[in-house]
């Protein structure tokens, strides 16, 4: 037998009425706020990533799946919806569009990871790109959606938390304080932090390992180092929150783990889901559009991941149930009520009615008892008598009920509907 990979996931049966409940929640928020739906490939080139992730993440430097094609192209399939967005947004010239250009996106990503709860090999996510959105508004307006669609969901005790990374003027001065701090220590940090140190010292923030993390602990707080246009951003970010009753803390340790972004970050965390307690992280990248060969534009956004999101639904005792009982059940025996049950069948399926019939070769005694065990409100039993008399005994299943209806697919659709 051939199992599923590691880290991958079936979707059953019993769990896509969540997964639609929850992707219907999302094209409802949107639609509200203006944004529009787009799908980018599976796969891109691997560049795309190295450039628009950073060469220095864990996504890229440990999580991706990257191979070479036939063609010899090197293909890596996307570990996030962020960098594709921004590829499709300047190659297909969407900044011609009058701005901003208000985009999401429900899409499957692939990092190598170590499977555990929460985190998968092939997860998906719900996100939101915002392109072109100049003012501090901006920024409410993307958190807020998130917020808005877990509430749409009725997700509880979800907190906020928001931080500034400063933009690279900032940033510049700021790694030179996070190297001197972080160079005291350079022997107990990880190889990767190592390296990390003189090129992408921020990085070290965001290291799992336990070392790297309790050192990071003490280290500077891009927070405390914001130069007066990125403080004026932050406070005016701030301000519309309190203005809209947003609660939210100001989290100092939030850097994320892309490369890309510039001041406001922000991420959503829930206590219902153990270590890996964050189920949204966003924020603004005003460089990434020029940094992948387009104008100078600003851009923010926000990914949801779906699976942790189910998490938190189903440790809240959520399940959705969609009933998928037929209407009617048309039991048949010999050739000729075959052929009229499967006509019948297929008239009532084209008028919206779930009707069944027999698949399998059962008697019909075996037919009747698959029908009560799918649960249908109708069952009805066609045989050489009734094809030739045009009548047949339609079943309520509920009431026990029988009554004689002529075999007319209009007759049979008024009664059962
Ligand atoms: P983490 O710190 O948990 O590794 P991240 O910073 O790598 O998360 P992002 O790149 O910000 O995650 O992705 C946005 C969201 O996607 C996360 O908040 C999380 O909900 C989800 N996510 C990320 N990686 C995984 C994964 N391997 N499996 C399942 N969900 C994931
Ligand atoms: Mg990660």
């Amino acid at each position: 037998m051939i199992n599923k990979p590691k880290g991958t996931q079936d979707i059953l049966p019993q769990d896509s009425p969540l997964w639609r409940k929850i992707e219907d929640a999302a094209h409802r928020v949107c639609a509200a706020f203006g944004y529009q739906e787009m799908r980018t490939p599976v796969f891109e080139d691997t560049s795309l990533f190295q450039r628009g992730v950073g060469d220095s993440t864990d996504v890229v430097q440990k999580e991706m799946y990257t191979f070479e094609d036939k063609g010899g192209r090197s293909i890596t399939l996307r570990p996030e919806g962020t960098a594709s967005f921004v590829r499709s947004y300047i190659e297909n010239s969407l900044y011609a569009n009058p701005q901003p250009t208000k985009l999401y996106y429900l899409i499957s990503c692939y990092r190598y990871e170590k499977p555990q709860s929460g985190r998968l090999r092939e997860f998906h996510q719900f996100g939101v790109e915002c392109f072109g959105g100049t003012t501090d508004a901006t920024d409410v307006e993307v958190i807020t959606l998130a917020l808005r669609f877990f509430e749409e969901l009725d997700v509880k005790d979800l907190v906020l938390n928001l931080n500034s990374i400063g933009c690279p003027v900032c940033k510049k001065e700021y790694n030179q304080k996070l190297v001197e701090y972080f160079k005291q220590y350079e022997d107990k940090l990880c190889d990767t932090c190592k390296e990390r140190l003189y090129k992408n010292p921020m990085r070290i923030i965001d290291c799992k390992s336990p070392i790297c993390s309790e050192i990071a602990a003490d280290a500077p707080k891009m927070i405390d180092h914001l130069c007066a246009d990125c403080q004026e951003h932050f406070d005016k970010t701030r301000a519309y929150l309190d203005a809209l009753k947003v609660p939210y803390q100001v989290n100092p340790n939030i850097v994320r783990g892309l490369d890309y972004y510039t001041r406001t970050v922000f991420e959503i965390t829930s206590s219902s889901l153990g270590a890996q307690s964050t189920v949204c992280g966003g924020g603004r990248y005003n460089g990434l559009v020029e940094e992948l060969g387009g104008k100078p534009t600003e851009g923010i956004g926000f990914a949801i991941g779906l699976e942790r999101l189910i998490l938190i639904l189903k440790n809240q005792g959520y399940s959705a149930v969609t009933e998928q009982t037929p209407a009617l059940y048309v039991a048949s025996i010999g050739e000729e009520a075959d052929m009229f049950t499967q006509k019948l069948v297929f008239t009532l399926r084209s008028k919206g009615i779930h009707a069944e019939s027999d698949l399998c070769g059962r008697s019909v005694k075996a037919q009747m008892k698959y029908a009560n065990k799918l649960g249908a409100k109708f069952t009805m039993v066609l045989g050489e008598d009734e094809i030739k008399r045009g009548t047949a005994d339609l079943k309520n299943m509920e009431t026990g009920e029988t009554q004689s209806v002529s075999l007319d697919e209009d007759t049979i659709y008024t009664m059962i509907k």
